[in-house]
């Protein structure tokens, strides 16, 4: 029997590749599957649909094709972005300031240096709405510090952190140093919906990854803005000018791009925002005492995550999951662990509201129809995990 469908709230977990995309990659297989570093006619046609893929991504960031590394994901993206600078540092052990709320492609890779004793790092606090605040980076700025790497929209609770207004702050820092300052993104959750444009944003890097723009999973790029210094994490060949060896993916890279081509970040934002609202100013009225996580308005327009009372979100996920409903607790990206959201507790929130968070991230794919089923059978099966919850704790 095929599976039921499932109503997919879920889209910063993963998202389904675009049709088009497959289409595009398809031929990226078998007919034109040489190697993009071969000098023959099949190694040339490969090299040029990259050539291709590199070209549309920089466009769609504003950037030079010569400015484009593919990776494997956003985590390598990630990881070679802040390895990649301390490498190339001439200083000890240089400085980076990143946030509490980093993904863990982020968090781990500088906790990482910090005990291999590569680097020093300043963990950016949020308050309760989840945001970065610009004063609190630029206090922790030192004569040693070589990156800030701030995510651009956090994948958890969707709020978007000003990345711009620090890109124009060290802009104007970096005129009187010696020792530049480098901004690195992950945008991997706002490139959907918000301005990746790197002029626009000032950024130095800035990582993004297939899976999350309708593309494959498995490839990613990053930017890394042409005289920034950094240095190669793996050893191998001389793909991506040595700073990301290993033969090049053309089907993931094609479809990447095609991905890439395909985004419409304003029309998307507007359409789903409208969605997300109606869903939200609807489950206010059905659920007493729901609890928004973080600011609703700096928020990506197709995120809600709230909390209920006396809910347990793994358990409410598991109901909702049951009754078709595909929804995620945490995030899904940090390993299907139930350790407690480290974005949640940064932000101060109650252990109840920590305990009972549910995030629902729309898409490109979520109709009325979906919100409306969702907005007809959830409140009855939160009183229901409430329920469970109240019985659980009195025996
Ligand atoms: N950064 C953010 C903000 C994410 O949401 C994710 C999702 O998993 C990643 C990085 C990792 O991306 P990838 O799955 O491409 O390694």
């Amino acid at each position: 029997m095929p599976p039921r469908k499932q109503i997919y709230f879920d889209c910063a977990a993963s998202t389904p590749v675009d049709p088009r995309v497959v289409a595009a990659m398809r031929p990226f297989f078998s007919v034109q599957f040489g190697n993009p570093s071969s000098l023959h006619t099949p190694g040339r046609a490969a090299a040029a649909a990259i050539d291709s893929a590199r070209a549309s991504i920089a466009q769609f960031l504003g950037c030079s094709a010569t400015e484009i590394v593919f990776t494997s994901g956003a985590t390598e993206a990630d990881n070679l972005a802040i390895r990649g600078v301390v490498a190339a540092s001439t200083l000890r052990r240089p400085h980076i300031i990143t946030s509490v709320i980093e993904h863990p492609a982020v968090l781990e890779t500088v906790r990482a240096l910090e005990s291999e004793g590569l680097a020093r790092v300043d963990y950016v606090p949020v308050g309760v709405d989840g945001v970065v605040k610009f004063e609190a980076v630029k206090k922790l700025i030192r004569p040693t510090t070589v990156l800030i790497s701030l995510m651009y929209a956090n994948n958890e609770v969707g709020t978007i952190q000003p990345v711009r207004d620090i890109g124009k702050l060290l802009e104007r820092l970096n005129r009187g140093r010696a020792q530049r300052i480098y901004l690195h993104t992950d945008a991997v959750q706002a490139i959907n919906y918000l301005n990746c444009d790197v002029g626009y944003l000032r950024a130095d890097l800035l990582s993004l990854s297939g899976h999350k723009i309708y593309g494959p999973k498995g490839v990613g790029a990053l930017f890394v803005r042409s005289g920034v210094k950094i240095k190669s994490v793996l050893h191998g060949g001389s793909q991506e000018g040595g700073l990301r060896p290993g033969t090049l993916n053309t089907p993931l890279i094609v479809g990447l791009a095609e991905a890439v081509k395909l985004l419409r970040p304003q029309r998307d934002a507007a359409v789903v925002r409208l969605l997300r609202d109606q869903l939200y100013q609807q489950l206010l009225k059905k659920i007493p005492k729901l609890q928004i996580n973080g600011s609703f308005e700096k928020r990506l327009p197709n995120n809600l995550n709230f909390s209920c009372t006396g809910v347990e979100g793994e358990r409410l996920m598991l109901m909702l999951d049951s009754a078709g409903m595909a929804v995620s607790t945490g995030s899904a990206c940090a390993s299907g662990s139930i350790e407690p959201s480290h974005v949640l507790l940064a932000m101060g929130l109650p252990a109840w509201a920590v305990a009972g968070s549910i995030r629902l991230t729309l898409g490109r794919g979520t109709t009325a129809a979906e919100v409306n089923y969702f907005l007809r059978s959830a409140p009855a099966i939160i009183r229901r995990a409430q329920d469970v919850a109240w019985r659980a704790r009195e025996h």
